[in-house]
């Protein structure tokens, strides 16, 4: 079934597909009247449509019914990305909503390499592979990527989350396995170092933040392996697997 993303909600039943989507709809899906498709509000509901007509830059739906999307985790998801080298961070944006994240939080600490004076130009492109991952997987809710914030400030948001993990690499005690243990909460934020790791002092305020410090196990996982190792771990515990 066609699924898009669509802004605002029905008027006299009506939701219209517009631009790129409409464009894609009608020339290279071919959608004819009468089809169906569902068309989704980016915030957790799903509306079942059918094709009504087709206008130059238009494509005009038929709202049939509505419900709450089932493609979203139990649990809110929020990834605080410390930026890496390169373009990883597109593929890390890419895998961590198609693995239920629903927000995105890159930041600058000590040891990241990569560090570019001007980033909105990235996150913007960071959001564009966000949406388009959001589409291809089939989420409910468009999963926001923020600006690229202080690594103070992130452990400090992080921190306000029921369930708030750091990666930390030189961790030997607790395990993920033994975090998760006693279950997830609704709202998990994840902070995950840069390729350099953290600064003894970054773990140390995380810790102080009241962070939990898991480790991922006995061997050192890129940069871009440790969030989706993670995350899949965390959907599982949370039931969503
Ligand atoms: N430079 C660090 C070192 O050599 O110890 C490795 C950093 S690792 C490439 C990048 C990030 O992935 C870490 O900061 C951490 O957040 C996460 N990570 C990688 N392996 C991990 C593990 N075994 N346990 C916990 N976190 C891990």
């Amino acid at each position: 079934m066609p699924r898009f993303f669509v802004d605002g909600q029905p008027e006299n039943g009506v939701l219209v597909l517009q631009g790129e989507d409409a464009h894609h709809a009608g020339r290279v899906l071919r959608l004819r009247p009468g089809e169906a498709v569902t068309l989704c509000d980016g915030k957790g509901t799903d509306y079942d449509c059918t094709v009504e007509r087709l206008d130059k830059d238009a494509v005009i739906c038929c709202v049939h019914d509505c419900h709450p999307t089932d493609t979203e985790p139990k649990q809110r998801l929020t990834l605080f990305m410390a930026l890496p080298k390169g373009d990883k961070m597109e593929w890390i944006v890419q895998k961590a909503v198609e693995l239920g994240v629903s927000n995105i939080v890159p930041y600058l600490s000590k040891n990241c390499v990569s560090r570019p004076d001007k980033t909105d130009k990235k996150v913007e492109r960071w959001r564009k592979i966000a949406a388009e991952a959001a589409k291809q997987c089939g989420r409910g809710v468009l999963p926001t990527v923020g600006a690229v914030i202080p690594v103070g400030q992130a452990i400090a948001q992080a921190a306000q989350s029921e369930t708030a993990l750091f990666l930390y690499e030189n961790e030997r005690q607790t395990g993920l396995r033994d975090a998760l243990a006693a279950g997830v909460g609704k709202d998990v934020s994840l902070l995950v170092g840069p390729e350099g790791g953290f600064a003894p002092e970054e773990a140390e305020a995380a810790r102080q933040a009241g962070l939990k410090s898991v480790s991922l196990g006995t061997r050192i996982l890129r940069c871009e392996t440790a969030p989706v190792a993670a995350l899949a771990a965390i959907l599982f515990a949370g039931g969503n697997m």
